[in-house]
């Protein structure tokens, strides 16, 4: 492909990807996805997003250091998402932008991520959310939008800096306590209540009343982005509360549309 002015004044390179397509029915992006890479090093990271014939891809890559490097144009369809779902929409790939942030992930010793990075993500975000009209909460997690198969960017990310620079929604998680809750093999209307809040925020869940393990890798999404004291995938009375607050603090038209 051949090389484009990046759309972001801050990308300080670009680095032009041979995987992109068009937006389904020239769907204009609204959403972030916010990856990490998952691999050992930067320049593995790099050409797997670009060369021909691997079939992914993000619009940016944040580096450790803080540089920004735009590997597609972010009119183009990126092949980040992959198979994936929020508030009733599948083709996440053409409704997003997608942005790979440099950490080696869970497999290979998940470092913290540093802060000059992580104030390149939301510098990046600020302006693309300025650009594209995108709503803080429609800036999510790989992990929440395909809770079965990632746990990305993971519950090290400090998705409470991002909110308090106006990117991203966010609460303050409850604080963990002894009780109750509800886990694996559970059937009740508690579930179906838990399992109809969760949707309502957007995540694919079925509202079956029983507590599957698809209910349980979906508790565990919303963990690692709102509650990463304890990833567990039991929806303890921390959880419901944080749940309940982060749904009282939506902007009620974003529910109605969670809610189709
Ligand atoms: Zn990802």
């Amino acid at each position: 492909m051949r090389t484009f002015t990046p759309d972001s004044s801050i990308a300080s390179d670009v680095i032009p990807s041979a995987n992109y397509g068009d937006r389904a029915k020239g769907r204009q992006p609204d959403m972030i996805v916010l990856h990490y890479t998952g691999m050992p090093d930067v320049e593995g990271a790099i050409r797997q997003l670009c060369a021909a014939g691997t079939d992914v891809s993000a619009h940016y890559i944040v580096l450790e250091d803080g540089r920004i490097v735009q590997l597609v144009p972010e009119a183009r369809r990126a092949w980040h998402a992959g198979v994936s779902s929020w508030a009733g929409e599948d083709d996440i790939n053409s409704c997003s932008i997608g942005i790979e942030i440099v950490n080696r992930g869970h497999d290979w010793g998940y470092p913290e991520f540093p802060l000059r990075q992580i104030a390149a993500v939301i510098a990046l975000c600020r302006g693309i959310m300025l650009r594209r009209n995108v709503p803080s909460h429609r800036v999510l997690a790989h992990s929440d939008v395909a809770p079965s198969r990632k746990k990305d960017p993971g519950e090290k990310f400090p998705w409470h800096s991002l909110a308090n620079s106006g990117v991203g929604h966010w609460v303050q998680p409850a604080p963990v306590v002894r009780g109750e809750s509800l886990k694996l093999g559970t059937i009740s209307e508690s579930v179906r209540d838990l399992q109809q809040a969760l949707a309502r925020y957007g995540y694919a869940i079925p509202r079956s009343g029983k507590y599957d393990g698809a209910t349980m890798e979906v508790v565990t999404a919303f963990q690692r982005h709102f509650r990463p004291a304890r990833v567990d995938g039991v929806a303890d009375h921390s959880t419901l509360i944080t749940l309940q607050s982060l749904l009282a603090s939506l902007p009620a038209k974003a529910v109605a549309v969670a809610a189709r």
